[in-house]
């Protein structure tokens, strides 16, 4: 059964989340401070976690980025501004979704459930192939969703990952932002094209010598991306 946190100060919002998610046959588990959400995402195993952003100790920002630093697992975050959503988008904190309060528990169960699908089909899907690919000093192992620059590991958010992989994956193929986009995002509902470039400059930051000058993943002006082998 997958385990879901749910970091949320608002007993009223935290409640009722947790009751839809239990209905629909999660375990559910809550945090109502920043300190405590951050404390258990860390050192308690979780399928997905629901963070909201303003919190008392620790805020949803600052929990996000510790947690993707050591965690692949899905992380939707949940705001009452629109503005903030906007902020987190452009911070590229690693979070995977995005809603605004007020949602409908339904939809926050339908989003829920769509993340741990594709979050255990991607889990899955590499442990059977099992593959490494190795390319001119960056080697991705995909069933440990880890990634090593000449020798030395780098953090990886689990959007970022994949999209470098799915680059790798289908080198000297020049593929669009849209399609990139479809492929690493494939739920058409959140998001935009944007972020994909903001996950490649944070890639390039990991794994170029000079971002300015890539090596690996190169822009192809007017049309999108390739990874060059
Ligand atoms: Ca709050």
């Amino acid at each position: 059964m997958s385990k879901i946190l749910i970091v949320e100060d608002e007993d009223v919002i935290a409640d009722l989340e947790k009751d839809y998610l239990e209905l629909s046959g999660f375990q559910v588990e809550l945090a109502a401070d920043g300190n405590k959400g951050l404390q258990k995402a860390l050192e308690e195993d979780f399928n997905l976690l629901i963070l909201d952003l303003m919190l008392p100790g620790v805020d949803g920002f600052e929990i996000c980025k510790q947690v993707r630093a050591v965690k692949n697992m899905p992380i939707i975050m949940v705001s009452a501004k629109k503005d903030d959503i906007d902020k987190i988008r452009g911070l590229g904190l690693g979070a995977d979704d995005y809603m605004t309060k007020p949602f409908s528990p339904s939809e926050l169960v339908a989003r829920v459930k769509a993340h741990l699908t594709r979050y255990e089909r991607l889990v899955s899907s590499n442990a059977r192939e099992n593959s490494v690919i190795e390319i001119r000093g960056i080697k991705i192992d995909r069933t440990a969703r880890r990634v090593w620059v000449n020798g030395e590991e780098k953090n990886f958010t689990s959007r970022e990952f994949d999209l470098l992989a799915f680059l790798a994956e289908n080198p000297n193929h020049v593929y669009t932002k849209e399609e990139l986009f479809r492929e690493i995002w494939d739920m058409d509902s959140v998001g935009d094209i944007a972020t994909v470039t903001v996950h490649i400059k944070k890639i390039r930051e990991k794994i170029e010598f000079n971002s300015a000058k890539p090596q690996y993943i190169e822009t192809i002006w007017g049309v999108g991306y390739r990874f060059k082998v």
